[in-house]
Parts: structure tokens; sequence; C-alpha cells
């Protein structure tokens, strides 16, 4: 059973209410919405939110991930064009644009992925990016990189002995960490960023080396997540971790160096982005 410290309240409010509408009326989907996240009602209600794009089915199928697998529509060529205006009329300076793995397209979507940031990056919007691992076809992730984001996420997702039976075969714990070292070494200024969920049957110890091998990678921000069962048909919960057990982690990784670290049972990756950003700007003046 879930611990109280789980239970969140459904989202109502003003804000959230207007958000909701204006992603409805131009059928855009949000990761807020689909991956049924539990801060959707203190982030909306705050008036931020993440776009998810290129549709809202994914070529790959992660046991963790309740969105839905195969089906895959077309782009829309009209997409950069509506999250643009969508952050606009809700008033947004920083917003977080995730997608759908694409490996039915030949650029896995690269290109497109590329066009909502250009698009948003002309309204002067701080922009993070969540990027797939395009398989690891560096020139792919350097397609996005190179458009402008100020922040760019890969999720190594879980630790190295468990990825197998978490994510996608076609994902990997090396080659998500050869996409996050390879952005920094083309990009020394950019900001990158990483995400682990805990609660699938890893050890400290394990999460400890893939902080290592994320410091490693010369990744800046790491966040770190209770996992939850979106529904009957993912992975169980093998452990709902206590909060010190986060916040150990948390001070372990600040002692490794990271310049910023979330973590906490309700942490997602785009938890507290635009503190995270700040953070790592004031840094480096
Ligand atoms: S790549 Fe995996 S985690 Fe990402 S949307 Fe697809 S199934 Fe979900």
């Amino acid at each position: 059973m879930r611990p109280e410290y789980l239970k969140v309240p459904l989202p109502s409010g003003e804000n959230y209410v207007r958000i909701r509408e204006t992603l409805k009326v131009r059928t855009l989907h949000t990761v807020c919405e689909e991956a049924r996240c539990p801060n959707i009602a203190e982030c909306w209600g705050a008036g931020t939110a993440t776009f998810m794009v290129m549709g809202g089915n994914c070529s790959r199928g992660c046991r963790f991930c309740s969105v839905t697998h195969g089906g895959m529509q077309p782009l829309d060529p009209l997409e950069p064009k509506k999250v643009a205006e969508s952050v606009r009329i809700m008033g947004l300076d920083y917003i977080v644009i995730t997608s759908v793995d694409r490996d039915d397209l030949e650029d896995q979507g690269a290109g497109h992925f590329a066009a909502v940031v250009k698009a948003v990056k002309d309204m002067n919007v701080r922009v993070e990016v969540l990027i797939p691992d395009f398989r690891g076809n560096h020139e792919l992730v350097e397609r996005v990189v190179s458009s402008g984001p100020d922040v760019v996420a890969h999720n190594i997702e879980t630790v190295r002995r468990l990825t197998p039976g978490v994510r996608d075969g076609r994902a990997g714990y090396d080659q998500s960490l050869s996409v996050l070292r390879e952005i920094k070494e083309r990009h020394r200024a950019m900001i990158t960023k990483s995400s682990l969920m805990l609660g699938l049957g890893e050890t400290d110890s394990e999460v400890i080396e893939a902080l290592h091998d994320l410091k490693d990678a010369s990744v800046d921000i790491v966040t770190i997540g209770q996992y939850l069962r979106p529904s009957r048909k993912q992975l169980e919960v093998v452990e709902y971790c206590p909060v010190e057990r986060f916040k150990r982690l948390e001070a372990i990784a600040y002692e490794m160096g990271f310049s910023f670290v979330a973590s906490g049972p309700l942490v997602r990756t785009s938890y507290r982005a635009a503190e995270a950003w700040s953070k790592r700007r004031l840094e480096n003046v």
C-alpha cells in the first residue's frame, strides 16, 4: 500500500483549468497527464507544464511507462507553432519539452523536435529539453542540442543491473551515458541533467555507482524520485523508499559535486526545473 506521503490532492484551481483547456483546444500532449505525474496539481497550479511532442504514442515499450506503445501517427507539422502559441497564452517563461521515441521515422524525429525548440526560443522563453537517446546517434542528438535549449536532460531511469528489465530493449545504460557525455564534450557550457527512479529493487551502492557514472559523464543536475506504478500493466513497485533514503542519497550526490540535486518520493525529472537552471547559471557567472 502506498504510504501517506505519496498521496497527493486531485488537481484543481484556475491555472490548472486554464492550462488543461489551452492544451485540449490545440490537441497538445503533456507528460504531466500522459505519465500521470503526481506533481500535476503543484506544477500546473504554479503555471508550468512539460510538453510532450511528436504524438501521444511511443515506438518503445519501457516497462515502467504508461504512454501508449505503438500505433504511430504522422507528425503534426503545425506542432511547433501550436506549442509556441500555447506558451504565449499561458504566459510561461520556462518550459520543458520532451517527446515520445519515434524509431519509426528516418531521423527519429530529431528535426521536428529541433523545430519545436526553435519556435519557442523565438519567443524568448527558457527551454529545457528531455530528449530520447536517438539510439546513440550523436548527429541526431546534436540536431536537437544545437537548436538552442538552455538545459538538455536525458534520463538513465534506473541502475545498470535493472536497465534491461525496466527500459525498452533498444535503450541502454551505456548508450544513455554516452549521449550525455557527448553533449558535454561538444558543448562545454551546456547544462546537462539526468534522473533516476528508486523502488525497483536497486541497492544504495548501485545508485551510488550510477551517480558516479553520471558525474563521470559531466552531468550537472540530477533528480531522484520514487517509481509509482501507473497501472497494473506496468512493473510492480518493489519498495516504497523512506524519505530518509532520498535525503541520504541527495547528500551523497551533493558531496560528489553535482550543481543541483532534487531527491524525494514525489520528485520527477522536471521538478523545480527553473530553480535548478538558475542555480547552475549563477555558478557560471
Ligand atoms: S521511451 Fe520509454 S519512457 Fe519514454 S515515452 Fe517511450 S515508453 Fe515511455
